[in-house]
């Protein structure tokens, strides 16, 4: 009986003793989870309109922590550490909490080792608690913007060059009529700044529609044998005025596949500047042949050269080494940028080896075109 009391009493300790352990747990871990404050509640389907915009968007709660932010904000950099990045994107924040009101501003996003990105942030209250930030990269656009911007002020000032002298000389003209030799004289300069005039427009009619460096719709298997051949002929009058050996040497059945129109612009540009760029009595040699997958389309002078700090901005539209000779050369250093988007929008590249006084050799790179019977031998 006693042994029956014991029993009973100590199966009561312990029971009793568990129940105050798991009702103290209980109370700890309640003690534990709730957060000082109620957490902030985001509206319903907020997390799907997330997903689905394209541009970045954070949610930013009462104490300025991120409690949503998409992919694309994190990877933009505007969310580190759970906090709204930079300072700037915060102070908006704050505004808006203040009164209510929508606000948008450019900020600056710093970029570890690269330019800062310039984006473009909306604020917007989205509850009592939560406020909106839409951000938007416009880096890219505002680039892009002032390139055209510098684009449009190169073309007006190399407008006005030709137009000015045609100007002069209709004058001269107009008031030399009793002079024949000087009327001779002064109209053929006008032909001379007329052509540069009507070149200079069609290379910019050229570069405009080659900006996007997209194959264009008119893209067709290519003999690089006829392309090669058509360009030198084009600057054969040329060479011949100068005594230059102009020669070509294609490997045979070589095709690539692009717009003739854009390929021959490029491939005469190259040997034009070849020929306009060597002396009188040299030699200026194109060559085609395969390199793998590769067609190598090279033209070689032993002409002036350019130096290497030169090389890098030839390509750059309106950049010429030597602006007076290029006056009177013609050159609209247009040439080389159009080469360039060429290769760009047909899939392939353009190289350059120079050195000053011993001569250059640009080589057009482009993918080689088999046509689909061969591909099934
Ligand atoms: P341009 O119409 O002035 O020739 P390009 O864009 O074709 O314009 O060339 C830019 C500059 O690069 C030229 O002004 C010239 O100084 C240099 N250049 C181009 N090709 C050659 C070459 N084969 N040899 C030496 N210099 C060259």
């Amino acid at each position: 009986m006693d042994v029956a009391w014991v029993l009973s009493g100590a199966a009561g300790f312990v029971i009793g003793a568990m129940v105050t352990f798991v009702w103290r747990y209980d109370e700890r871990r309640r003690d534990l989870d709730v957060p000082a404050e109620p957490a902030p509640v985001v509206p319903l389907g907020a997390d799907a309109v997330l997903k689905v915009l394209s541009s970045s968007a954070v949610i930013v709660d009462a104490s300025d922590e991120v409690c949503r932010a998409s992919a694309a904000a994190v990877a933009m950099g505007i969310v580190r550490d759970d906090q709204l990045h930079p300072p700037a994107l915060l102070d908006l924040v704050h505004q808006v909490r203040r009164d209510g009101q929508v606000r948008e501003a450019d900020v600056e996003v710093p970029v570890r080792r690269s330019a800062p990105l310039q984006v473009h942030a909306r604020v917007a209250p989205l509850t009592s608690r939560l406020v909106l930030v839409l951000a938007e990269d416009r880096t890219q656009a505002q680039r892009v913007e002032m390139i055209r911007r510098d684009f449009v002020a190169n073309v007006s000032h190399e407008l006005k060059t030709p137009i000015g002298a045609i100007k002069l000389l209709a004058e001269a003209v107009s008031e030399a009529t009793d002079d024949p030799e000087a009327v001779d004289r002064f109209s053929s300069r006008m032909i001379g700044e007329a052509e540069r005039l009507t070149r200079l427009v069609q290379q910019i009619i050229d570069l405009s529609r080659l900006q996007n460096d997209v194959l264009s719709d008119d893209a067709m298997p290519i003999k690089v044998g006829e392309l090669v051949a058509e360009a030198c002929e084009h600057s054969l009058t040329d060479a011949e005025a100068k005594e230059i050996d102009l020669r070509h040497t294609i490997e045979p059945d070589l095709l690539v596949h692009g717009d003739r129109a854009q390929l021959h612009a490029a491939v005469s540009n190259l040997v034009e500047n070849a020929v306009t760029y060597s002396p009188d009595g040299s030699r200026v040699a194109v060559t085609a042949k395969r390199d793998g997958d590769d067609i190598r389309i090279t033209v070689s002078d032993n002409g002036v050269g350019i130096s290497s700090d030169e090389v890098d901005r030839i390509f750059e539209r309106f950049y010429r080494v030597d602006p007076a000779r290029a006056r009177a050369t013609g050159g609209t250093g247009l040439g080389l940028s159009i080469v360039k988007h060429v290769a760009a929008s047909n899939g392939g590249s353009v190289e350059v080896w120079s050195e000053p006084g011993l001569g250059s050799t640009f080589t057009l790179v482009l993918p080689s075109h088999t046509e689909p019977d061969e591909e099934k031998t």
